[in-house]
């Protein structure tokens, strides 16, 4: 299967890491749009969100939880914005599900 976020989790591809547990990786956006801004992958591969099985709620909340904690440890006390895109109508471009995570500085609604 040819998924870079796979490969980030193999150490083919490089990223900037924050943080790595035997569950999940967090490392910081390649093309970030805040000055916090890193994505929470799960090191096993799940195409989108709409696939996620009953079997990965825990997963999908231990993403969300290490998302939330990583936030605070990097600043972003007064708030945050997390995101998940889903689907091509949803804004995903890379097919392994991710959690990005913003901070520092004010977000506006509605997203684009
Ligand atoms: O939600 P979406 O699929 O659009 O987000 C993919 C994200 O992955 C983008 O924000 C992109 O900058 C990031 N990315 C990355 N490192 C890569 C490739 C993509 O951080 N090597």
């Amino acid at each position: 299967m040819d998924c870079l976020f796979c490969k980030i989790v193999e150490g083919k591809i490089p990223a900037k890491k924050i943080y790595e547990d035997e569950q999940v990786i967090a490392f910081h956006d390649i093309n970030p749009h805040a000055p916090v801004h890193f994505l929470v992958i799960p090191k096993t591969h799940i195409a989108t969100l709409a696939d996620m099985a009953e079997d990965d709620r825990a997963l999908v909340g231990h993403m969300i939880y290490t998302g939330q904690r990583l936030a605070k440890e990097l600043g972003c006390e007064e708030g945050f914005r997390t995101v998940f895109n889903c689907n091509a109508q949803g804004g995903q471009t890379v097919y392994h599900i991710h959690l990005h995570v913003l901070g520092q500085r004010q977000m506006s609604w509605p997203p684009g």
